[in-house]
């Protein structure tokens, strides 16, 4: 036990606690003890503070007794006599540090001190999936918001916590310092990213921070890349423990002031370290002492005492590993051995996919963002079309581990340009079945998106790739995409896949030829459905799928209204239920059925309200009206209220033109998604439109008073069955586009002269 690292441990904190008692005091004087105090985007109060003492801090007056907390823990420095090897002083000296540092934090707050400014960095993780145009939006507005992260917001919270706890995120480093070069931090990160460790940065080194070498080298940092900065001061590390404090408090169901069962909770269930980064203060020792309350150990690239007997953490509580001495034959190699060494003293378990390409991959590039700047090549969006398509073959069919590239690469297609292509998959297994073809062509998303570099959008038909340049540089190619699924396929379902073929297909003729098989198999399988009703069933099922990106979002899935994204119907999530009964389609028991107009019944509002984590406390199946489903961001069709027409007018993802409503989709996509229920707004899949139960709550179909041209050419045949279904074989003919109506005079018009029975229904609303 080190006397050094106790006695810089405490000087930190009493220089820490004084710092805070007179910024408060100042604070007090000039604001008064009534002024509020809150961090943004999170219900918590102060959380650290709320967790370890039970205060909820309100107003600045509060953040007294915080600190009168604090100064009962401090110590005074310890002599040669009065030394006992016990870590008690030190992890006082912790706590107290981390009091004042949340305290100090929050006078920031009230001065409307962000943490400091910077550019190029998204805060929001936003949704994942836009339409191309939405994408290209995306670019403007990031550059405008450079700022750091402050606490991270609940919502966010609430994805990460249960991840981190059910162990998909194996665990958290708090990264404080700077490397010892941009190349050292390029490095470290990259490896916590691949083995989906989430990163939270802050502090400095004479001025500098590892968040400025990661922006020089021009890292993605966000929520999105799993890389949060917190800010340049080693105080803004806080905003990690906080973080910890508000999981145990979540997910652990501890209460506000239960101090010791919270640190306990991080200590058994948080995998979390400490990486320090050049030189360590007094300050820096102060809050790791914090950090080994939560059972965090430190892990320092510097010469420092080591403090290894176990006991508040899980095995060593600080480490000494100094940069120079690591083995290793270049530095990135000693990097590779730091992080590694950081995993095994915490006992991080990580499972890192084995999937051959030249770039990073790990779920942290999920929902990576590949801006036009960067592009590369594009697949899909605006210019060309992509498709992916899955399906079974006899297992004497399929050559395990084949890759084809039928057709040429992009290394002729001019910078920032586009091609078509198509992803064909073969799978083959003893335990496939035709219904699991659907659930598995819809994992392409997920695998794709897993490497560094390459973004994925959309399903089916209107998947939308895009490779950036850091990505080709590297050697990736179009054969990587098999590569990648080939493997993962493997990995995530051998228990029904026994072998997997990729054909990777660009030459037109071919894609073309593809593209209709595809086609034909999409719509077999919509249409497989059909005799199918609502009430012929007792569970429909759920769908989280997109939570990764669109943390409180749930498809509520029946046989007469599937997934928005229109990949996924109810027999789909019944096979992905069979397939992974743990897994994002779960069943959900029907119940009492409560009102069958507007579909609502116990067991769906029972379970909106759990998979929303209390965002949503109904939802009704087939109304726009009343708490209508929420939606993630890939609905293939856009349905809105259109007040002065008395319906509503359904909008394509792939149509591009101004509506009646004064928006384009890219602009609408922003207020239909992100998991909120917006009455008169949803997001659906494109054969929900010829349902019975489509907004049959407000007259169905009738109520449709302009639609995407796309729409009505491409489902013709589907639509005039459905408008003669509902007693009006004319409808289609009826309903406006954009062709027809751009504005509402037009529209009013349109409807005026074709007698839409729209006009004479009752009032909407
Ligand atoms: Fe599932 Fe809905 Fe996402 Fe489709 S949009 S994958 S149905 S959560
Ligand atoms: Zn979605």
């Amino acid at each position: 036990m080190s006397r050094y690292i106790a006695t810089r441990a405490i000087r930190g904190a009493n220089a820490l606690v004084t710092e805070a008692e007179i910024m408060l005091e100042r604070a007090l004087k000039e604001k008064g003890p009534d002024t509020p105090v809150a961090f943004p985007n999170t219900a918590y109060y102060m959380p650290t503070i709320l967790g370890m003492t039970g205060a909820s801090v309100e107003k600045l007056g509060q953040l007294s007794g915080a600190l009168e907390h604090a100064r009962k823990l401090l110590h005074p420095m310890p002599s040669e006599k009065h030394w006992t090897p016990y870590l008690g002083e030190t992890l006082d000296s912790g706590m107290a540090t981390l009091l004042a540092a949340e305290t100090i934090e929050a006078v920031r707050f009230v001065y409307g001190l962000q943490p400091e400014p910077m550019t190029g960095f998204k805060q929001a993780g936003g949704t994942a999936f836009t339409s191309p145009e939405n994408g290209e939006k995306a670019e403007e507005t990031d550059a405008l918001t450079g700022h750091l992260n402050g606490p991270i917001d609940d919502i966010r919270l609430r994805s990460w916590g249960i991840q981190l706890v059910d162990g998909r995120m194996p665990g958290f480093a708090a990264i404080v310092g700077a490397a010892k070069s941009n190349a050292v931090a390029v490095k470290i990160v990259r490896e916590l990213q691949k083995r989906n460790i989430l990163t939270f940065l802050s502090g400095n080194v004479n001025g500098r921070s590892i968040i400025h070498q990661l922006q020089e080298e021009g890292v993605e940092l966000g929520y999105d890349t799993y890389t949060v900065p917190f800010g340049t001061d080693t105080i803004s590390a806080i905003y990690a423990l906080g973080f910890a404090t508000r999981s145990a408090l979540t997910f652990g169901g501890l209460k506000p002031g239960m101090s010791r069962e919270i640190l306990l909770y991080n200590k058994d269930r948080v995998f979390a370290f400490v990486l320090a980064l050049g030189e360590v203060d007094d300050l820096k020792y102060a809050a790791a002492a914090g950090a080994i309350n939560f059972g965090f150990p430190v892990i320092a690239d510097t010469v420092i005492p080591e403090i290894l007997p176990t006991g508040v953490t899980t095995y060593e509580h600080v480490v000494s590993m100094p940069f120079d001495a690591i083995e290793g034959k270049d530095d990135l190699e000693k990097a590779e051995r730091l992080v590694q060494k950081c995993i095994e003293v915490r006992g991080v378990k990580v499972k890192v996919s084995n999937v051959d390409v030249p770039v990073p991959y790990g779920s942290a590039f999920e929902g990576e963002v590949v801006r036009k700047a960067d592009l590369r090549v594009e697949f899909g969006g605006k210019h060309s079309r992509a498709f992916e398509f899955l399906h079974m073959a006899k297992l004497e069919e399929v050559t395990d581990g084949k890759i084809e590239v039928v057709g040429p690469d992009f290394s002729k297609v001019e910078a920032q340009g586009h091609m078509d292509l198509g992803i064909v998959i073969k799978v083959a297994g003893r335990q496939m079945q035709p219904d699991f073809e659907p659930v598995l062509e819809r994992q392409v998303h997920y695998f794709v998106n897993g490497a560094s570099g390459i973004q994925h959008v959309g399903q089916r038909d209107i998947a939308w790739i895009r490779v950036s340049n850091a990505a080709a540089d590297k050697g990736f190619n179009v054969e990587h995409f098999g590569k990648i699924l080939h493997a993962r396929f493997h990995e995530d379902f051998g228990a029904i896949v026994d072998k997997v073929q990729v054909t990777i297909v660009t030459d037109p003729a071919q894609h073309a030829e593809w593209l209709e098989k595809a086609r034909a198999a999409y719509d077999f399988r919509n249409k497989r459905l059909a005799d199918l009703t609502d009430d012929k069933v007792e569970e429909f099922y759920s769908c989280t799928l997109c939570q990764s990106f669109a943390p409180n979002h749930v498809c509520v899935v029946s046989p007469e209204r599937l997934g928005l994204c229109g990949a996924y119907n109810w027999l789909d999530c019944k096979a992905s239920f069979s397939i992974n009964p743990t897994g994002p389609n779960q069943p959900i028991k029907l119940g009492k059925l409560i009102d069958d107009r507007k579909g609502y019944w116990s067991g769906t509002n029972e379970y909106a309200a759990m998979g929303s984590h209390g965002v949503v406390q109904e939802v009704s199946m087939y109304s726009i009206m009343e708490n209508p489903m929420t939606a993630c961001g890939c609905f293939e069709c856009i349905v809105m209220l259109i007040p002065e027409a008395n319906g509503v007018m359904v909008l394509s993802r792939e149509d591009t033109a101004m509506t009646p409503a004064g928006m384009t989709f890219s602009t609408l996509a922003g207020i239909a998604g992100g998991g909120l229920q917006t009455p008169g707004v949803m997001g659906v899949g494109k054969f929900y439109l010829i349902s019975p139960k489509f907004i049959s709550a407000e007259g169905g179909l009738k109520r449709v008073v302009w639609m995407s041209s796309v729409l009505k050419e491409s489902m013709a045949e589907e639509f005039k069955a459905a408008c003669a279904r509902e007693g009006d074989p004319d409808l289609l003919g009826k309903i406006a586009d954009e062709k027809s109506a751009s504005t509402v005079e037009e529209l009013l018009a349109w409807l005026e002269a074709h007698n839409h029975p729209a006009m004479a229904m009752e009032p909407m609303f």
